[in-house]
């Protein structure tokens, strides 16, 4: 069986999608021209499709699918083509739409305040949600990351821009906002906050909280109380200039002199760059030793204003210029590690002295962390100590996460291998000698 999206034209990025929901004999995903499609798992056969925006005024959608409480959730893209963020909640049996939450508020909604009142900016305003959110099925909350704030020359916004950069929790019955955390308050700097939150339960000064997550683009790492959002740590990974720290009393970064140069038109290098201190590929956490591991991004970013121009649907539309510095040659990609969330400290890492990962991690119970490298090699690393045990060639580049799971008493580990998304059409050096493809890998794990 076979299913062709027929996607006209692609907006952002590449031809790149993040995965699939299953549920109840369907499988869902979302396309590239803002579709959602649900498929008969055993046929293949469209069983429903919804258009859920204009991909002509740059909406599009990379991410998987989530099934919370029997609602089918989707997110979306375009933050850099001026798009209003949000995430659309669908009856997976008919394709009905349930509920819409936009992540930028409207008119006479809380939040709307930190926009400005007489303008549309808010139309434009970003806070795209293009990575699968994390489920807890004992509180009934979706907690899902929310994009840069747009554009990203801050000129026609005002205040922290809600609900951008940050994540929000809400009911996945009705869409209801519960609570929300903005890592990055009126984000100037593309630090889209919309990758993985880990939801785990942990102790914390003796007591067991329930606690989210998330190394932020931004750089720093945070511990949050996934009950009511409240910040119970914070700390950086990764060089940064644009804040000082986290204030844990109010939440809030304690910003550098960065934004207001910013503002004012100077050209300034920005750490972390516009990619992040960490990207979208999911850190894995290991509960057993209180550690999560990542892959860091260590570059920085010349970022430069200027004035924004007209808003064209479909357009860019970010307000600014940005090049990569000069690196010197020994300076490293950026790093494998781990670290713990609470204290910040970091317990190894590991330059990245080729290129940058952009896979995901997994933490088994057996004290291996599996990631995979762009040029292709699927990796076991010892988590006491970052070193390599073991390797395999998967013939194209890694980009996607190792799953695990057993069946019939064995312990196996997937993974998918093939460039794609950005790095297919970045100019990415590892390009140059990585082919595309697209096949999947899986091992067993033996008892030694
Ligand atoms: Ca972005």
């Amino acid at each position: 069986m076979d299913w062709d999206p027929a996607t006209p034209r692609v907006v952002c990025c590449g031809v790149s999608n993040k995965g699939a929901a299953i549920y109840n004999g369907k499988l869902f995903r979302t396309t590239l021209d803002a579709f959602v499609v649900a498929l008969d798992m055993k046929t293949g056969k469209e069983v429903w499709k919804e258009k859920f925006a204009e991909w002509k005024e740059g909406y599009s959608s990379t991410g998987a699918p989530l099934i919370a409480n029997g609602v089918l959730i989707t997110g979306m893209s375009g933050a850099e083509y001026g798009v209003r963020g949000f995430l659309d909640g669908w009856d997976p049996d008919t394709g009905n739409k349930l509920w819409r939450r936009y992540t930028v508020p409207g008119p006479g909604e809380i939040g709307f305040e930190t926009w400005p009142a007489d303008t549309d900016a808010y139309r434009h305003g970003g806070g795209s949600t293009w990575i699968t959110g994390s489920y807890d099925p004992g509180l009934d909350l979706v907690y899902w990351g929310t994009g840069n704030a747009a554009p990203w020359n801050p000129s026609l916004r005002s205040g922290d821009s809600l609900y951008t950069a940050g994540v929000v929790a809400i009911r996945p019955k009705t869409g209801e906002l519960v609570w929300h955390y903005q890592w990055t308050p009126n984000d100037m700097y593309d630090y889209d906050g919309v990758n993985e939150n880990v939801l785990a339960d942990i102790k914390v000064d003796s007591q067991m909280r329930k606690v989210l997550m998330h190394a932020d683009r931004n750089g720093f790492l945070y511990v949050l109380d996934r009950i009511d959002g409240k910040v119970i740590a914070a700390h950086p990974f990764e060089k940064m200039n644009w804040a000082e720290r986290i204030d844990i009393a109010s939440g809030r970064p304690v910003l550098t002199e960065l934004s207001k140069r910013l503002i004012a038109g100077e050209e300034v290098e920005m750490w972390p760059g516009t990619r992040g201190g960490k990207n979208w590929a999911p850190m894995a956490f290991n509960p057993k030793k209180g550690l999560v591991y990542f892959s860091s991004l260590h570059r920085a970013r010349v970022v430069k204003f200027v004035p924004l121009g007209e808003y064209k649907p479909g357009q860019r539309f970010v307000g600014a210029e940005t090049k990569v510095p000069e690196v010197p040659p020994e300076e490293p990609w950026g790093y494998y590690m781990a670290v713990d969330p609470l204290t910040g400290e970091t317990k190894w890492k590991v330059a990245l002295s080729d290129f940058a990962f952009w896979a995901g991690m997994l933490a088994t119970d057996g004290g291996l962390v599996f990631t995979g490298r762009q040029t292709g090699e699927f990796i076991a690393i010892d988590e006491a100590n970052g070193e390599i045990l073991w390797q395999f060639q998967t013939g194209s580049g890694i980009n996607s996460s190792p799953i695990t799971y057993t069946f019939k008493g064995r312990q196996y580990v997937t993974v998918l291998s093939g460039l794609g998304g950005l790095s297919a059409v970045a100019g990415t050096p590892v390009r140059q000698f990585v082919p595309s493809g697209g096949s999947v890998w899986t091992f067993v794990l033996l008892p030694e």
